[in-house]
């Protein structure tokens, strides 16, 4: 999988992208991820990559020409086709069953906005699809370009364990995850479900198994709807 992210801020992702299991993955080669400055192709003298909008209003707007160019010049690095996707709050918002599709694709380019947005006119020609991470704004494409980017690298080979590591969790199977438990036994008079120490691989894997569906019936039943309905 490699993953190309096109921002103003390249650092700011670089920082996170560095650390823990996502820097891990990228020193051995499990994923690659390339950040790309998208003002190092604008074409302005003054190194201008924004205008106001017309129509006027508030903000500023990316222009097409850099954002075109910079996707012009990392699509044309590789053969590997590119499935490039704009991180905006108009897009479909982002689910664990298209985490699972992106991640069989060779090749992402994730274009990050930023103030209010970008011209219209260069995504209609370049973008494949826009994504959300939620109903709600942020102030720019990086945070929700580095969580897809999490969120697809962990499904990829070589990223963690196995794939056991993350078929049990949240949202794999359409539920959410059982509650964990982990040393001392008793911690401050809390004792750990009995049912967790017996060393009895049947009866614990039922308990997990129920943990699961009361709390998705409890806190997600929309979730716990469509679960019932694909086991009919
Ligand atoms: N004016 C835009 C609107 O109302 O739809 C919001 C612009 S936002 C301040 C700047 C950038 O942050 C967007 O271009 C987008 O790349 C990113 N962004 C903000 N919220 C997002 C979300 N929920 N999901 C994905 N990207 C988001």
């Amino acid at each position: 999988m490699v993953i190309e992210i096109a921002t103003l801020f390249p650092e700011m992702c670089e920082a996170v992208l560095s650390e823990s299991i996502l820097g891990r993955a990228r020193a051995k080669g499990a994923i690659t991820v390339n950040c790309h400055q998208i003002r190092d192709y604008t074409t302005d003298r003054h190194n201008r990559v924004d205008d106001s909008p017309f129509g006027g209003g508030m903000g500023m707007v990316m222009q097409a020409q850099p954002v075109f160019d910079c996707w012009k010049a990392v699509r044309e690095q590789s053969e590997l086709p590119m499935h490039t996707i704009y991180l905006s709050p108009k897009g479909k918002t982002l689910t664990q069953n298209r985490v699972r599709e992106l991640a069989e694709l060779p090749r992402l380019f994730l274009l990050c906005g930023h103030y209010e947005g970008v011209d219209q006119r260069v995504l209609d020609r370049i973008c494949d699809e826009e994504i959300s991470i939620g109903d709600y704004v942020v102030t720019g494409g990086e945070l929700p370009a580095l969580i897809l980017t999490d969120a697809v690298a962990r499904m990829c080979e070589n990223v963690l364990p196995s794939p056991d590591a993350y078929e049990e969790e949240s949202h794999f199977s359409g539920l959410l995850e059982y509650p964990q438990y982990t040393r001392p036994e008793n911690w401050e008079g809390e004792t750990v479900p009995a049912v967790l120490l017996s060393g009895h691989h049947r009866k614990i894997a039922e308990w997990r198994q129920e943990q699961s569906l009361a709390l998705t019936r409890e806190r997600r039943p929309d979730l716990y709807a469509k679960w019932s309905k694909q086991q009919e």
